[in-house]
């Protein structure tokens, strides 16, 4: 499966996603994974577009944030794409004290 592909399917899910929420009962739950489909679909075209970013640990060595959104991962948890702007995430960088 190619990275277009994978969009188009992602995609596809939303539009079904979006059919059913119609139900009042469940459109909390059909909206998260709206969410989560659009997150992959962004995290997608961040790859193919090569845009990567990095986290930056502040000087004091606790708090890492994202280089191109600012944002703090959850649980200041260093993962391999940002949580917020979807970019890929290369090594971490120490900024200069
Ligand atoms: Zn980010």
């Amino acid at each position: 499966m190619t990275n277009k592909e994978a969009v188009e399917q992602l995609q596809d899910l939303i539009h079904d996603r979006r059919s059913l929420m119609t139900d009042v009962e469940y459109s909390d739950i059909y909206k998260q994974d709206i969410e989560a489909l659009q997150f992959g679909i962004n995290a997608i075209e961040q790859m193919e577009k090569g845009e990567t970013a990095n986290w930056i640990i502040c000087c004091d060595g606790y708090y890492p944030f994202c280089s191109v959104c600012g944002e703090e991962p959850p649980g200041r948890e260093m993962s391999m794409y940002c949580p917020n702007c979807g970019r890929r995430m290369v090594t971490p960088e120490r900024s200069k004290a």
